[in-house]
């Protein structure tokens, strides 16, 4: 396992859409593991492989309920809303107010292939969006209602 570099803001690699991972071979396995050990190391709640450079369709996340590795995921059901202080590791310093569906449930692969449904509530059901989005370029800063604090 390795660290990766995160890519910050300025990189144009995190406005680009991540194509889907046809094959979990032993590089996307090794991406998963890097990933996580860079998510820790971080101190962030979730990181999308793009944030490293790999426009792949991969997210781990972990809020404290244990680390979710998703290939290929897709949110298949959402509702409610929440509007809470938001931030990303790929921008750091900033936070701002993000509107995000409450209640969201993911469909992914495992790392076996085995497709399988997550279902999370309040900073679960944020991650899941904030994550999904950066594969396919969007930045939570497009959402921001209101920023809490600059650089
Ligand atoms: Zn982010």
């Amino acid at each position: 396992m390795a660290i990766r570099k995160i890519l910050t803001s300025e990189d144009s690699v995190l406005h680009k859409k991540c194509r889907t991972v046809e094959k979990i071979d032993d590089r996307i396995l090794m991406l998963l593991d890097d990933m996580t050990e860079t998510l820790y190391d971080s101190g962030g709640v979730g990181l999308a492989a793009p944030q490293v450079g790999v426009l792949r369709r991969v997210v781990v996340i972990d809020v404290g309920e244990g680390l979710l590795e998703l290939i290929n995921p897709e949110i298949v059901k959402s509702s409610g809303t929440q509007t809470d202080g938001e931030g990303c590791l790929s921008y750091p310093g900033k936070y701002g107010m993000v509107t995000r569906p409450n209640k969201v449930t993911v469909r992914a692969l495992n790392r076996d292939g085995e497709t399988f449904e997550v279902s999370g509530e309040g900073l679960l059901a944020r991650a899941f969006c904030h994550e999904l989005d950066h594969l396919d370029g969007r930045m939570f800063m497009e959402l921001v209602s209101e920023w809490l604090e600059e650089e």
